[in-house]
């Protein structure tokens, strides 16, 4: 088999093709940044990635997700693309960027309207105009409908009074607020009269002429696990007062004489209706870990074709470490992994894109997005942080030395499965929509709420949309084998793999609707039931999204044409489909859907596909196209 890998990379770099290529351009160019990491003392190291954040502004790279009236590219997707192929670089670059451009431009461009696009964005676009998303406080990080600080409305002088009321309601690890940002979208508790109208968006002036603003107080945050490039930062607000523009109105508006007004009444629905306009960060964080997975794969890949440790297959050669088994097996599966999930990110960017650029925009469709970002988020995220430990150690001591890069991987992308929403709850997010079915309700229900309806109206449908029966019958169309399918389909058969992982999604997923209803039946407070099967919820999603992403991989490969990159990510597939069973046969075993000797023949398989990928895996890591000077490692890669 004789990979092309130039078509590969065009195949993965997909539409985006151009501004993949742009930001690979601009890696190489600023590459001393990498070093500079190292060396430079705090300040100076934040500096110079402010530096290149707006170098880069200049490019247009960081901006092709704003209107071009603006200085911005006009293109979503694009924009999302730019910035996973930032993620081979320096992360605090790619951190800053997302701050200036992903939430503080997001935000501003998302929840404001007209007045605060043309007051703003030009400047903030070009990088002029540093800001901040203070959204998260010391003490409430996931739930945000808690937050602590207030903006009053004072219809006397038509300005809004922000205040932060304790130091549990400070603004905490809040990207450019330590050195860089001027002004801050700050989301607080909207009071008007004597009505509290839940969380908006303010923009607030947090420094002036270089100074800290009157009423604001910041703190730096201090040296971090990683992403020291970054200045985060604590504010609080003694009575700040910002004009009424100063509210984010899209949503919702106060008159001057302070009536409250808002275009969706439900406050619930509100609150996730604004939130939702957000979801670009989640794909955009998402797409990153699974890019910085790319390079430790790279850089482990290209070592163990290299490194050779005890003679084991001849007398006279000690083995490449590519040529254990174990190795193989260590590295192989998490290269298929990668290639599913950079495909699964494609179809979640091009939801996003189509979304927001009207193609679809109906509720449902918005819903979806939101789900299908979450878990993707959540699933590439821990896939980078799992990856490159394992490839670290996959490069033995060597891995340990900054120069490698491991070093800065690992610190680096470790809060990826924290910021932007934290893993453990979006997947909890992706579960509520599964048990509701995207439901017109799903905005208007907390996690109360959730299990209500899903005990009261939901959970019929979910066990009848689940149950083992249907599955069975959908799946005897393509499978032979009648009710025996799992016995008698081929192990390699991409029917039988979603077959399986469809199995385990609605086995769960009714699962989980049974034991709501039945704690619910027993008068057994909700949140306690909920609690119970929170496990259960969270493994649900889990099964729900490493199903769409075998679906992605698998459409994929089906619309290549005949030749032997079809026949590698096949069998790419194939592998990340079976290591994937494999993982958690104990399940399948026990719910009857895995015999021993099936499960060995699985594990059988799995080392198979591993010996028949060796020989191409170099071309697979190299058609990520990661620029060399991204890799460093001279000692590692050659
Ligand atoms: C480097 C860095 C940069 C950041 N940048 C910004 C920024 O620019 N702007 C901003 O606004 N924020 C920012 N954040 C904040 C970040 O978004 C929050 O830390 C994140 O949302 C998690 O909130 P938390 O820290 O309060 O954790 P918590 O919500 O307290 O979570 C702690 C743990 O509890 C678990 N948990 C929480 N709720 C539940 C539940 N219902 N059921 C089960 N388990 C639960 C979680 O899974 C988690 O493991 C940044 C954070 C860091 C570290």
């Amino acid at each position: 088999m004789a990979l092309d890998v130039p078509a590969l990379t065009a195949l993965l770099d997909g539409e985006h093709a151009e501004v993949r290529d742009l930001v690979r351009t601009n890696l190489a160019a600023y590459s001393s940044v990498l070093e500079e990491a190292e060396r430079l003392d705090t300040t100076a190291y934040r500096d110079r990635v402010r530096d290149l954040v707006v170098e880069m502004a200049g490019t247009g790279q960081t901006g092709m997700g704003f209107p071009q009236e603006y200085g911005g590219g006009g293109d979503i997707g694009a924009s999302v693309a730019a910035f996973e192929t930032l993620a081979y670089g320096d992360l605090s670059v790619l951190v800053k960027v997302g701050v200036q451009f992903g939430l503080f431009g997001g935000a501003i461009l998302q929840l404001g309207t007209r007045r605060h696009h043309d007051a703003y964005l030009e400047d903030l676009v070009a990088g002029r105009l540093m800001g901040c998303f203070a959204m998260t406080e010391t003490g409430h990080g996931s739930n945000v409908q808690a937050l602590g600080t207030v903006a009053r409305y004072d219809a006397a002088t038509q300005e809004f009074v922000i205040t932060t009321p304790d130091d549990s309601a400070r603004k905490d690890y809040i990207g450019n607020a330590a050195e860089h940002g001027r002004l801050a979208v700050v989301f607080a508790q909207l009071e008007v009269g004597d009505r509290s109208e839940g969380v908006h968006a303010f923009v607030v002036p947090i420094r002036v002429d270089g100074q800290v603003a009157p009423g604001v107080r910041i703190e730096d945050d201090g040296r971090k696990m990683g992403l020291n490039g970054v200045d985060n930062g604590r504010i609080w607000f003694d009575h700040v007062r910002v004009p009424r523009e100063a509210l984010l109105d899209r949503f919702a508006d106060v008159t001057p004489e302070g009536v409250y007004e808002s275009s969706v009444d439900n406050p619930n629905r509100r609150f996730f209706t604004m939130l939702g306009t957000l979801v670009q960060g989640r794909v955009c964080v998402g797409g990153a870990g699974i890019n910085a997975a790319k390079v430790a794969l790279a850089i482990a890949t290209k070592y163990a074709v290299r490194r050779r440790q005890f003679e084991a297959t001849s007398d006279t050669e000690e083995e490449l470490l590519l040529d254990y088994g174990l190795h193989q097996r260590r590295l192989l599966p998490l290269i298929a992994r990668t290639y599913a999930l950079h495909f699964a990110q494609d179809v979640v960017r091009t939801q996003l894109h189509d979304v927001f650029s009207g193609v679809r925009e109906d509720e449902h469709h918005r819903r979806e997005l939101e789900a299908r970002a979450a878990g993707t988020k959540a699933l590439g995220t821990w896939h980078a942080t799992r990856t490159i430990q394992e490839c670290r150690e996959a490069c033995g001591g060597a891995g340990y030395l900054a120069v490698n890069r491991f070093a800065a991987l690992k610190a680096d992308t470790d809060i990826f499965t924290t910021f932007e929403g934290d893993n453990h709850v979006l997947m909890q997010l992706v579960a509520k929509g599964l048990l509701t079915d995207y439901a017109s309700e799903f905005e208007d229900l907390d996690q109360l709420g959730m299990v209500r309806f899903v005990t009261n109206l939901a959970v019929e449908t979910v066990i009848e949309r689940t149950s083992a029966h249907k599955l069975l019958e959908r799946v005897r169309d393509l499978l032979p084998g009648g009710d025996q399918w799992d016995q008698e389909a081929g192990v390699l058969d991409s029917d039988y793999h979603l077959a399986m992982l469809r199995f385990r999604e609605e086995h769960m997923l009714s699962g989980v609707a049974r034991r709501l209803k039945r704690g619910i039946d027993q008068k057994v407070n909700p949140g306690k039931v909920f609690s119970h099967v929170q496990d259960h919820v969270v493994a649900a999603a889990n099964a729900h999204v490493e199903r769409l992403v075998l679906e992605a991989f698998v459409e994929k490969v089906r619309s290549m044409p005949e030749g032997d990159n079809r026949t590698a990510l096949a069998q790419l597939c194939d592998l990340f489909a079976l290591s994937t069973i494999e993982a958690d046969r104990a399940w399948f075993m026990e719910h009857g859907r895995l015999t021993v000797v099936r499960s060995k023949s699985i594990s059988r398989e799995v080392g198979e596909l591993c010996r028949a990928v060796r020989p191409i895996a170099v071309d697979l890591v190299d058609a990520w196209a990661v620029p060399v000077e991204m890799l460093r490692s001279p000692d590692l890669v050659g």
